[in-house]
């Protein structure tokens, strides 16, 4: 009884052992059928899957034009206060004042990427940006200016 039972064990676990074997040999003769990534080897090629968020971004064009007017219904559709829209005025070609965006503050550390200011931004300013590797070692670094230096507003959108 005891035999049978001790070499019953031995045979489970022999089994078990070449049914995972025979997994390993075959992703050995295969290596294109590999699913798991050698992160941060494959930096390189990665790609994220497209629907992956991983922070707000604003595009500029090759002009320094992005397409933020400012009106703020991002900050005001982010549940945590995420955004601080700073506006100035700006003087148009016809004397006329204008809102303009001054700095588009981003504060990453409280982004929880629910994609709730690009869905509420009529003008389609922002979108979220593919990027993960988010660690500092001071928080303030997280804080970011989303329109970039010297940049306006694209021609045409108001
Ligand atoms: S993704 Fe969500 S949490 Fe992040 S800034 Fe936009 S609305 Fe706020
Ligand atoms: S990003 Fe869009 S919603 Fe936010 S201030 Fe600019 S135009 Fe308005």
């Amino acid at each position: 009884m005891f035999l049978k039972e001790y070499f019953g064990t031995i045979y489970k676990a022999s089994k078990s052992l070449l049914t995972g074997m025979k997994l390993t040999g075959y992703y050995f003769f295969h290596p294109k059928e590999i699913q798991t990534h050698e992160y941060p080897d494959n930096r390189g090629t990665l790609k994220m899957a497209d629907r992956f968020r991983g922070e707000v971004i604003m595009p500029h064009d090759a002009n320094n034009e992005h397409r933020c007017t400012g009106c703020q219904a991002c900050e005001i559709a982010c549940p945590n206060g995420t955004i601080k829209i700073i506006t100035k005025q700006e003087i148009q070609p016809d004397g006329k004042k204008k809102k303009r965006i001054d700095t588009f503050v981003y504060h990453l550390e409280l982004c929880t990427m629910c994609n709730l200011c690009v869905v509420a931004c009529p003008s389609d300013a922002i979108v979220m940006g593919q990027t993960f590797e988010h660690s500092v070692y001071d928080k303030k670094q997280l804080k970011k200016v989303l329109n970039k230096p010297g940049s306006k507003l694209m021609e045409g959108v108001e």
